[in-house]
């Protein structure tokens, strides 16, 4: 997007609002460079009161200037920049207080009158760190910080983010250390002088910074080093043992021969096991932002459905980063971005994300499978809002519309589908290449084609909907357009993929290893294709599939279930009890459940027992899915 764009749209609006017309009056982007360098010093010291201070110097000449807080961010593809957070902003001039003034129409921007005679202006504003995760992300705990740029600065109104040169410094805890793709200029003590970086380079190179720390080589001796940086809540949970420490490295291996090419001069994973600090997954073009709970290393059984997350974001150097859609791709980071190829960005980084997990051994290949049957399922039976009034297109929106809060009924809204929908399509995708081509290509080629060109280029290389289609037709001529549109905008299950690599979708009474280890990390019992809900800690209900069996019952999202069967609820009781139905066709499933003040008593008439997916092979049809999740 360019910056007429903007300037045409404010025109639309006026015209259309006549004299009532009230716009946000904030300079467009311009693709020249912003004279002078902005110098940024952040104070992460205090942890106690978890509030990062910072100082600003911004070159400027008389006269108005607007300062900017980014607001729409990469890799979240919507507007949520944390302004809420930004506190105590004071300006200066020649050492002089400036009054500044919020736009009214865009309250990311702050406008100021700068005095004759000065060269610069002086900015000073707090980030306050959510205190708890009921007000956002936490970001500092007594062990770790992480500081993202987007959150600590401001930059001038009027220029693309890459022409404007950024120069940092941060004053950590004393002793802490720290890992970031920025490169360090110098050091004293405590406090890190930063190499100078555009500024859209800057927001994408944010740091994690921890008392306990390490740095672990994933690619010894290469000419582009990857390293992975962990920060945790207790030294022990840094214990690696040979064996994961091979996996991350391969990790990295199978990624290179996969694409053939990286776009990047270093690459640094940011890690962080805390039960404090929220989790993160988060993209950059070489970083990537990941934190899970602290026994990721440590209860590594435990973990299964968690270590698809590096190669996730990982993933997206390749996918999103260096490649991304055209409409995503925008100049400064206050204008806002167009989310229509989410579905290549996330959904193929899904797919990629699952298979790099089992190329390099995170998850062995019956790990895989479970969780790609629980996938398979979702888009089965799992989304009757994909078969009653939306589509996997349409869900490009939800960064935007519902950026990321809890929704009522999930599954009849759906939300952000183009990345697991996404992920089967690709699948599907890989089917039909082979079968194209007598399984002589697949989706590797398209992934080397598409993402893995010009080695060691970093700038975003941008796409279309065209140049996907193109890609897929160099490799097996096709009606590919169509084939796409049909599953993006359509209603239908999207689960071609399995049959075509020779597997089926089964559904039994027994929940694969991976179900049960995600309900033991939910505390509660996944009843989605039984009796149609999703039950959390305690009974709490969480979702409740739209016109199945618990909604036609009168169950909706928030009740909680008291008694089953006139005993005293558990995950158990209920499964118990669905079984029992079964056995005895007259015999309801009855709840007792709570909603707000009420207890009331509902009967549930469903009778044929658990049901939990799994995948298995068809005899007879060549086993293509072992295939791709196989080690390169
Ligand atoms: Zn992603």
């Amino acid at each position: 997007m360019k910056a007429s764009r903007l300037a045409s749209a404010i025109l639309v609006s006026t015209l259309g609002l006549g004299s009532f017309a009230a716009l946000a009056d904030v300079p467009a982007p311009q693709d020249i460079p912003f004279d002078g360098t902005l110098k940024i010093s952040v104070d992460a010291t205090d942890i106690a009161h978890r509030i990062f201070r910072v100082r600003e110097v911004v070159p400027a000449r008389p006269g108005p200037l607007t300062l900017l807080y980014p607001q729409w961010l990469p890799g979240n593809h919507s507007p949520t920049g944390p302004i809420d957070k930004l506190a105590g902003l004071v300006v200066k001039a020649n050492g002089k207080v400036v009054p500044w003034k919020r736009d009214p129409l865009n309250v990311y921007a702050f406008h100021i009158d700068v005095p004759q005679g000065a060269s610069e202006v002086d900015v000073a504003f707090q980030f306050l760190s959510a205190q708890d995760t009921r007000q956002g992300r936490v970001v500092m705990t007594p062990e770790m910080l992480n500081l993202q740029w987007n959150t600590v600065s401001l930059y001038p109104a009027g220029y693309f983010a890459s022409r404007i040169k950024a120069e940092t410094s941060v004053t950590f805890p004393a002793g802490w250390q720290f890992g970031s793709a920025l490169e360090v200029a110098s050091r004293s003590g405590d406090t890190v002088q930063f190499k100078p970086i555009d500024y859209d380079d800057l927001v994408d190179s944010p740091i994690y910074a921890g008392k306990y720390f390490k740095r672990v080589d994933l690619d010894p001796g290469a000419k582009t080093p990857v390293f992975i940086n962990i920060v945790a809540d207790d030294p022990k949970y840094l214990e690696i043992t040979p064996e994961q420490l091979k996996i991350h490295q391969n990790l990295v291996q199978q990624m290179y021969k996969l694409y053939g090419a990286h776009h990047y001069d270093h690459y640094d994973f940011l890690f962080s096991l805390s039960e404090k600090m929220s989790g993160n997954g988060l993209e950059h073009h070489r970083s990537s932002e990941n934190g899970v709970g602290p026994g990721y290393f440590t209860e590594w059984d435990k973990n299964v459905t968690s270590r698809d997350l590096l190669a996730h974001e990982y993933n997206h150097s390749w996918d999103g980063k260096y490649r991304r859609g055209a409409d995503l791709s925008t100049p400064s980071f206050n204008v806002p971005m167009q989310d229509s190829l989410l579905w290549v960005y996330e959904g193929q980084t899904q797919f990629w994300g699952y298979v790099m997990a089992a190329r390099s051994g995170l998850w062995k290949q019956d790990e895989a499978l479970d969780m790609l049957a629980n996938v398979a399922a979702t888009y089965d039976k799992g989304r009757p809002g994909l078969e009653q009034w939306r589509n996997i297109q349409d869900t490009t929106n939800d960064p935007v519309i519902a950026m990321r809060r809890p929704l009522p009924y999930r599954n009849y809204q759906m939300s952000e589908d183009y990345y697991s929908g996404g992920q089967m399509i690709w699948l599907d995708v890989d089917g039909k290449l082979r079968d194209l081509t007598g399984d002589k290509r697949s989706i590797d080629d398209f992934a080397r084609a598409f993402f893995g060109v010009k080695n060691g280029e970093w700038d975003v290389n941008t796409y279309t909907f065209e140049d996907v289609v193109k890609t897929l037709n160099d490799i097996a001529p096709y009606d590919w357009a169509s084939y796409l549109r049909e599953r993006l905008d359509g209603h239908g299950p999207l689960i071609g993929g399995f049959a075509a690599n020779g597997w089926k979708l089964v559904y039994n009474d027994k929940p694969s290893a991976v179900s049960k280890a995600l309900e033991t990390r939910t505390g509660g019992a996944n009843l989605t294709y039984s009796l149609g809900v999703s039950l959390g800690k305690g009974g709490d209900i969480i979702d409740v599939l739209w016109d199945g069996p618990a909604f036609k019952a009168g169950l909706s999202p928030g009740m909680k279930i008291i008694a089953v069967n006139g005993k005293e609820y558990s995950s158990d009781a209920v499964k118990d009890a669905v079984t029992a139905a079964a056995k005895d066709k007259s015999q309801p499933v009855e709840l007792l459940v709570k909603n707000f003040d009420e207890y009331k008593t509902l009967r549930i008439d469903y009778h044929d027992g658990l049901k939990y997916p799994h995948l298995e092979r068809i005899a007879g049809k060549p086993d293509r899915l072992s295939e791709l999740l196989k080690a390169r």
